[in-house]
């Protein structure tokens, strides 16, 4: 007995706790959840067996099944009448008396970005008892939007609050990153998750880089975090001020150097350029909608601030069968109009962007 646990029950590793053990939970911060029951499940102490239930207004309680040893938390505590977490949304929805019918028709998926929860609904009609739902299974979240578009040139989100307190302000953490972000003006792509963590992993301490879309500081946050001396452009006023606020949110106002201008109007010199922007979908013409104002239009203004033997991140909407050669056509023609050579690095999606079209990466080194 060390604190207050019998730690050789058997049925300790993954399985429900003997009904005599305490429930136990671990304390974090509201914000860091996803990133903590991610770090409890491969320390192996996370239980999902159980609710994980709001604490106080700043944190929760994740339950674990025995005190976590590896990933920090506030406190360990033990729950009194600790609630069953039933497995999923359907079952949830089951429980609320819905037809199969109705439950076939529930959102299969969606996101928990810091306390909001973010689904796209499809032909789901009764959003509000959904997001009531969502809202009991991730006890972190607070408010649950409706997906609309992201359009415009500053691409600005469409969302609805469908429940919860309504508030479309977050800190998301995403490994060990800080995103402050409010949904109502700016936008979050979930799917951006491991490229955003991949360029922390990419960049050399003290590496010179222009991040010429920076957005809140997606790229931007993670590579300063690593080391690196960061140029970032944003045009859109909402998107800076919290490029600029989460800068110092995670301690790296010193790396960071902020623009809020038209990335063509920054003379930067750099070793790695990043082009995480590709374009404004035009209404459709024929086949695949027509894109305007690509990453691939801002090419030059890339080239020019990255020096010889500099690598750059050309970001690209692209059908499937138009890859590689398109977005790889287009970095060569933009280099050899320089006199420059082009060697490929890496070609990676990042994610389906609609039907037949990839958001895709292209790795570069430029002589
Ligand atoms: N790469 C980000 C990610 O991973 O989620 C997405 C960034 S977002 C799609 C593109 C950003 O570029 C927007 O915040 C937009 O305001 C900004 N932007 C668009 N055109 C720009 C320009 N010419 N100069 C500077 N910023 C621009």
């Amino acid at each position: 007995m060390t604190d207050g646990v019998d730690r050789d029950a058997s049925d300790r590793d993954g399985g429900d706790a003997a009904e005599d053990d305490p429930a136990l939970a671990a304390v974090v911060e509201k914000p860091r959840a996803e990133d903590a029951i991610a770090a409890l499940d491969a320390e192996g102490v996370y239980d999902d067996s159980r609710k994980v239930r709001e604490r106080d207004a700043e944190t929760v309680e994740l339950p674990v099944v025995e005190r976590p040893t590896e990933t920090a938390v506030r406190d360990v505590v033990e729950q009194v009448a600790p609630e069953p977490r039933l497995p999923d949304l359907e079952a949830r929805l089951r429980a609320r008396g819905w037809s199969e019918d109705e439950v076939a028709r529930a959102p299969g998926s969606w996101a928990v970005v810091g306390t909001v929860i973010l689904v796209e609904f499809g032909d789901c009609q009764r959003r509000e008892a959904v997001g009531e739902a969502l809202l009991e299974l991730h006890g972190e979240a607070d408010t649950v939007l409706a997906r609309g578009g992201i359009s415009g040139e500053h691409r600005e989100p469409d969302v609805t609050v469908v429940a919860g307190e309504g508030d479309t302000e977050t800190v998301h953490v995403e490994h060990g990153t800080e995103y402050a972000l409010d949904f109502a003006e700016v936008m979050f792509s979930p799917g951006n998750k491991r490229e955003r963590a991949r360029m922390g992993e990419v960049v050399a301490d003290g590496e010179r880089v222009l991040d010429m879309f920076a957005g809140i500081g997606y790229f931007t946050l993670p590579m300063a975090r690593a080391g690196a001396e960061v140029t970032a452009v944003e045009r859109n006023p909402a998107a800076f001020r919290f490029l600029v606020e989460n800068a110092v949110l995670n301690g790296v106002q010193d790396r960071v150097d902020a623009y809020r201008a038209d990335c063509r109007d920054v003379a930067a010199s750099a070793e790695r350029v990043v082009m995480g922007y590709y374009g404004v979908a035009e209404p459709r013409s024929e086949g695949h909608g027509r894109r305007s104002r690509e990453a691939h239009e801002y090419l030059d203004a890339a080239l020019a601030a990255l020096e010889p033997g500099g690598v750059v991140h050309f970001h690209a909407a692209t059908p499937e069968d138009r890859l590689w050669d398109r977005p790889v056509g287009r970095l060569r023609e933009a280099a050899s109009e320089r006199g420059r050579e082009v060697e490929v690095l890496d070609r990676r999606r990042v994610k389906s962007h609609s039907e037949g079209v990839w958001h895709v990466v292209v790795d570069a080194r430029v002589a």
